[in-house]
This record gives C-alpha cells, structure tokens and sequence, in this order.
C-alpha cells in the first residue's frame, strides 16, 4: 500500500466562500455530518447542469484515458484540496503560512501538500490511513483504530498540536505540511477503508483493458481521467454546495469516509470497472474533496489565524 495510499489530486484557482466552522478535534459524532454523505451519495446528489453534462461524458473519456502509471499518484488531489483551502484562509492565517513557507524559498501550500508522501517512511506510512473492519460499524474507537495515535486521526490531531505550539519554525512548518496532507487523505474513502484488502490496494481492477486496483482508481484515475481533466474537476469542487456545515473532527471524517467505502456499488460487482462507475461517483469524488478543502481551510484558521 504504500505509495498507493496517498489522497487526491489538483488544479486550478477559484474562490469559495470563507468556511465558518470550527473544529472540535476528536468528535465522533461525524456519521452525523450526513447532510453532505448523502447529497455525494450516487444518483442522489442535484449537480448542475452542466455538471451532469460533464459527468455523463465521464463514463466515455474514462474509456480514452487511463492513469499515467508514470504519473505521481494522487499529487493532483491533494494540490486541490491546498488551493481550495488557500483561498479560503483569514488574513492572519495566510500570514503565518506564508511566514512558515518562506523558510523554504518558493514553497507554496500547493506544493508542499504532497510532500509527506514522498518522504514517506515505514515509521510513518500509518499516518496516512486508518482501517475499519469490514463489515462492522464505521465508528472510530482510537484505542482499537488507532493504537498510539499510529494513523491519520491520530497523526492529523498531533501535527494541529504542534502546528499551533510555540515549537522553533522549522517545527511547525513540518506540521504544516504533515496536516496539508493528512487532512487530504482522510477524505479519500480508501484511507479509511479495510485492512484485509489494504485500502483497496489489494481489490484488482480491470479499467478499460488494463489492469489497476480500486485504490488506484480513486487516487489518481478518477482525477485524470475527469472529464476536462484535473482543472475541470477543480472547478467543480470550488463550486459544490454539498460541504457540510459542520466540520466536525479527524475521527468523524475518517468516519464519513468509511461509510462511503461501506456504499453499495462502491466495489464494483466484478473486478471489470463498470463504464457507470466515473459518472455514479462523481458527486462522491467532487464532495470529499470539498470537504476536504474547507475543513483544512477550517483547521489552518483556527491554528494559526489568532493574532
Ligand atoms: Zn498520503
């Protein structure tokens, strides 16, 4: 699972209102955060028009595209979810980040969002999941999840800490781009699916006359393959609707995430990709990482938005 478990992917620069939540780190209460679980729910959410032309056109580009293998897995989706929350952070919050990210000359947000994959380690590869068993209730129990703080609920409550800490710079700049990261796996549904199957990594996958695996699909495949590519895609998340309006914690988003993977049809019926499948999960692709967006603008706020 390795390289496999990162997040999402990116694109461009839209603006999207300033969320106006507060995080409660270590709520379990997220199942609740429904509202948005369901509106991404396949064939329920009411995307725009052109959305549903976009993604009706989904199932066919899908079968044009395949993911580059050459391509660094799930960079877009989690340069999406940095852009998203950059436009979003206060103007205190903005001048801290840029102070943290000027220690490393030309950093962005954006560009440090992946980093925490590609200094991935194996004391640290936990810290981009957490798995649930199959089969049972998404409900997050840190001591049998989590044991030590060893995954992404733990890891993201832990790098806030010292993020917000009165920690020497290079500290909390580190913290920094842990949480840009973290907060973006969490929301990928695999990062919070089974153990047995290791996220998806383990589920094989025929997509279109070549073979990948579920985790794959959902990193990176649906992204590149989004019809208009990554940037249209992105237009898409600045605009969506469906984010909840509360925020919750890392625990009941790892939740929400779970219950997505516990969808029916969310494992294709064989290990053939359905040519439906793009287009039924385009609302639950666009929602994740929306939220996503949001809550990390949510989370830097209140970390370092005081004055
Ligand atoms: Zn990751």
């Amino acid at each position: 699972m390795k390289s496999l478990r990162t997040g999402y992917k990116p694109s461009m620069a839209p603006e999207h209102a300033p969320a106006k939540r507060s995080v409660s780190k270590g709520s379990r209460k997220s199942r609740g955060a429904g509202g948005g679980a369901a509106a991404s729910e396949p064939g329920r959410a009411r995307a725009p028009v052109r959305w549903r032309a976009a993604m009706a056109a989904c199932a066919i580009a899908f079968t044009m595209a395949l993911p580059n293998p050459a391509h660094a897995w799930g960079a877009e989706g989690h340069r999406m979810v940095a852009r998203l929350a950059q436009a979003q952070l206060s103007p205190a919050a903005n001048t801290e980040v840029a102070r943290l990210l000027a220690l490393e000359p030309g950093a962005t947000l954006e560009s440090v969002s992946t980093w925490a994959d590609e200094t991935r380690a194996a004391g640290t590869a936990p810290w981009h999941y957490v798995n649930f068993a199959r089969g049972g209730v998404c409900s997050y129990d840190a001591a049998r999840l989590c044991a030590g703080g060893q995954c992404v609920v733990g890891a993201i409550e832990r790098q806030v800490s010292v993020l917000t800490s009165t920690a020497p710079d290079e500290e909390r700049l580190r913290a920094l781009k842990y949480v840009v990261h973290f907060v973006g796996d969490v929301h990928q549904p695999l990062h919070a699916g089974y153990a047995d199957d290791k996220g998806g990594n383990g589920y094989q996958l025929q997509a279109i006359g070549r073979g990948t695996n579920l985790h794959s699909l959902w990193d990176s495949g649906l992204i590149l393959n989004w019809p208009g590519g990554p940037a249209a895609l992105f237009e898409a998340v600045a605009a969506d609707k469906s984010s909840t309006s509360v925020a919750g914690g890392p625990s009941s988003w790892a939740e929400e995430s779970c219950l997505i993977v516990g969808r029916e049809g969310f494992y294709p019926e064989t290990h053939k990709l359905e040519p439906d499948y793009p287009q039924r999960w385009a609302p639950a692709l666009v929602h994740q990482l929306a939220e996503a967006g949001n809550r990390l603008a949510t989370v830097l706020n209140g970390a370092l938005g005081k004055p």
